[in-house]
């Protein structure tokens, strides 16, 4: 089991061959696996390759059109809506014992489809999927509405009521995370849905789903269209019959969704979008800890997070010791087959994303930033970008300003806290933040002031299924996981009764 560095790029060429099957490729709608109307399928691809894995149902209008019927009805006139609170729990308990007892194949899949490497899917994805799930099946049965005082003879109950049939759209880089984040807080608050997975990666919600309805899930509650975004993923966004849509992705792509759901019926959206989130190192930090969490801001996942530390900020003082470990650790990095044991990094998750990163790091060299290592692919095969890390880079620059989406650390210096805060405020997005110190009033200043909607301090990414997410500015509208994300799913109705005995108030 030796490890694999980036320096030994022949040995990519021999990928490792999954140790899965892939069951599940067509639609799911109504309960039962379908082809697509027309018929038509497309091809995922290995990344470490890119070579076809499999050929997936593709669904365009016509197949929205079939599964929102199949999800309408389901609300209107099925049980899942009607079960007790009690019983809607169960199911996804159940849910999430299945899931335990497929991760190993789930986690394969994952990463045979997405490139993430297989230590990570499995010992933090897969239990963060079943987390979450158990975290709002306990929701199901406290969610209860409230009373009000009235000026007059009246009783006020404020009810809480499922929205309807959700519209789901989600993006490639977490394809089981980002479902559970989904369709969690839909079906524990009693709505139905219809998901719309990443082109890029439609396998593991197909296979999720139908663990789901092994767990007794009825048909209709959850329909899976997989397809493109602008075919699938507009014609959901713009359906009458759709009560709410929540999306995942990128800013662009978030204004066209949020358009097309105004166009259409008005229908409320939650957004979780792009990010350049500042991960600020302060002058009395330990340094090796500071390089090591910086790293992992940055490079997790590739570096395909909304929410990556994608511009480290480090305080003068401390700026030439950081940059020269930053450095060494990206060189240590170990990059390779991402079901090897020990692998770091895997590839990029395709040819689109490669180029683009590769584009962008053209742009840093371009624009005068240091090139302290990496700047180039890996092998010959397959989306494999080495660690790079820029230093010497100007809050102007492109790749201070633009989300690469890869393994590309940014190393910016500063002086002064004010003059921190302003630069790490001057973007569009404001999804998250990371701040690094031992000084407790340097923190507090620090997470106030920061424009972001999870400031992190001496720790990052840590995505617990009660921490509520998303953005400010460009970075979104409203916030997933934790109680906030019940709220998104649920409408609220006052009803106002009449007293016919004031006496008794
Ligand atoms: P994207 O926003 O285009 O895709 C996300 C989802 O939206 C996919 O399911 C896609 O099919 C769907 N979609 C695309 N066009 C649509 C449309 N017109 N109507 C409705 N749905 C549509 O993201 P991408 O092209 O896969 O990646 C591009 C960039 O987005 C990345 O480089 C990265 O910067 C960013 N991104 C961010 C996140 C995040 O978690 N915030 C995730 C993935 C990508």
């Amino acid at each position: 089991n030796e490890v694999r560095r980036f320096s030994t790029a022949a040995a990519l060429d021999e990928p490792i061959t999954p140790p899965v099957l892939i069951n599940y490729t067509q639609l799911l709608i109504d309960g039962k696996f379908v082809d697509s109307a027309s018929g038509k399928t497309f091809p995922t691809l290995d990344p470490r390759t890119g070579e076809v894995i499999a050929n997936v149902a593709e669904g365009d209008a016509e197949d929205i059109d079939r599964a929102v019927a199949a999800a309408r009805k389901a609300f209107d006139e099925g049980p899942w809506p009607r079960m007790t609170a009690y019983e809607r729990s169960r199911v996804l308990l159940k849910f999430a014992d299945l899931v335990d007892k497929h991760s190993d194949d789930l986690a394969a899949l994952e990463t045979w489809n997405n490139g993430k490497p297989y230590e990570q899917a499995i010992k933090i994805e897969l239990p963060g999927f079943t987390r979450l799930f158990r975290y709002y099946a306990g929701w199901a049965d406290k969610i209860h509405g409230l009373t009000a005082p009235a000026d007059g003879p009246y009783d006020v109950q404020i009810l809480h009521e499922p929205i309807g049939v959700a519209g789901q759209i989600i993006p490639w880089n977490f394809p089981l995370v980002m479902f559970a984040w989904k369709v969690g807080p839909a079906l524990a608050t009693g709505n139905t849905i219809v998901l719309k997975s990443a082109e890029q990666t439609p396998l593991t919600a197909l296979y999720a789903a139908k663990l789901l309805h092994e767990a007794g899930l009825p048909p209709g509650v959850l329909n899976i269209v997989s397809g493109y975004g602008p075919t699938a993923g507009a014609a959901l966004a713009s359906h009458m019959d759709v009560d709410k849509i929540a999306f995942t992705g990128s800013t662009s792509t978030g204004k066209i969704v949020q358009e097309l759901a105004a166009k259409s019926n008005l229908k409320p959206v939650t957004l979780e979008l792009g990010g350049k989130s500042p991960f600020i190192v302060c002058e009395d930090a330990d340094v090796d800890r500071a390089v090591e969490l910086a790293h992992f801001a940055l490079f997790f996942n590739q570096g395909q997070c909304c929410a990556a530390g994608s511009r480290t900020f480090v305080h003068e003082r401390v700026y030439d010791e950081f940059l020269e470990k930053a450095k060494a650790r990206a060189q240590r990095r170990t990059v390779g087959d991402p079901f090897q044991k020990g692998i770091e990094q895997g590839p990029q998750i395709d040819s689109e994303q490669f180029e683009k990163i590769l584009r962008y790091i053209k742009s840093g060299i371009e624009s005068n930033a240091t090139l302290e290592c990496g700047g180039d692919k890996i092998g010959s095969k397959g989306y494999y970008i080495q660690p790079t890390v820029f230093s010497n880079v100007k809050d102007d620059m492109l790749i201070a300003q633009d989300e690469i989406f890869g393994p590309v650390q940014t190393i910016l210096k500063f002086k002064e806290l004010d003059e921190v805060i302003k630069r790490a405020n001057t973007t569009r997005f404001g999804l998250a933040a990371g701040v690094f110190t031992k000084n407790i009033d340097t923190a507090n200043t620090l997470t106030r002031a920061l424009k972001a909607g999870t400031v992190w301090v001496n720790c990052y990414d840590v995505f617990d299924a009660a921490i509520p997410f998303g953005g400010y500015k460009m970075s979104g509208i409203g916030r997933e996981k934790g109680l906030y994300s019940l709220h998104n799913y649920l409408q609220v109705k006052a009803v106002v009764t009449s007293l016919e005995n004031p006496a008794w108030l």
